[in-house]
């Protein structure tokens, strides 16, 4: 097993992703965040190349056809994208976690490449927070935020293919929930097994 775990969160649209990844940027210095490519316009608040790598859809198109793509979908009515360079930075940046916001089909497509991704699904306390938190956020036309509501209960459907999952009531509590899997999963043997290994022949980890 890789020594990078691959963290995939995903949820519906508003439930809470973007501010529990947030959080576990901050929380934990290794972790790092795989920057998607969109042909969805910015939002006010939106960093091109932090946030995402915003293109049109020519460009988008052409690194689908050049196999830039670890994994992409069209997601409420736009495409999405995580390239490949995305995880080979991570590594070359000696990050150990890399955790992908992407939508269930993203998900699935990860899994099948690199079957040992971690999925996380967000689920809402409730549909009318939902709603609401999907105004509150200020951000969306009054039809994309429709859009996205509609979408919702399809998107939770597919709960049953994540490996953990989260209720995203107490914003806290989700965090604290959030950060405890990334650990216990950071801890796995198989993935520290290369530890013990280099204790054993060399008496210290002080080159890790
Ligand atoms: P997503 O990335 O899943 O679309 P966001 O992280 O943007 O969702 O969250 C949508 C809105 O809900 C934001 O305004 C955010 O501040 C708010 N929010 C997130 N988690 C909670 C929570 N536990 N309680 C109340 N509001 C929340
Ligand atoms: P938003 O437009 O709110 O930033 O994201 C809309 C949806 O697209 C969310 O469910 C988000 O997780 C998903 N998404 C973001 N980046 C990617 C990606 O690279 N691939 C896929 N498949 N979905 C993504």
């Amino acid at each position: 097993m890789d020594d990078l775990l691959l963290l995939i969160l995903c949820s519906p649209s508003g439930a809470g992703k973007s501010t529990l990844t947030r959080f576990l940027l901050e929380a934990l210095p290794e972790v790092t965040f795989s920057v998607s490519h969109t042909t969805r316009k910015p939002r006010a608040n939106e960093v091109d190349g932090v946030h995402y790598h915003f293109v049109d859809k020519d460009i988008f198109a052409r690194m689908v056809d050049a196999g830039a793509f670890a994994e992409w979908a069209h997601v409420h009515g736009n495409m999405y994208g995580t390239s490949t360079s995305e995880i080979d930075r991570a590594k070359r940046e000696g990050k150990r976690v890399l955790v992908f916001d992407i939508d269930y089909q993203g998900a699935r497509q990860i899994k099948a490449k690199l079957p040992e991704a971690v999925g996380v699904f967000i689920l809402p306390p409730s549909m009318p927070e939902l709603r609401r938190r999907l105004e509150s956020r200020g951000t969306d036309a009054p039809e994309v935020i429709e859009r996205r509501y509609q979408k919702a209960l399809v998107e939770i459907e597919h709960y049953g293919f994540f490996d953990y999952l989260i209720v995203n009531d107490d914003l806290s509590r989700a965090q604290q929930a959030l950060l405890g899997v990334t650990l216990a999963e950071r801890h796995r043997r198989v993935r520290l097994a290369p530890v013990a290994e280099q204790l054993l022949r060399h008496g210290t980890l002080e080159s890790r």
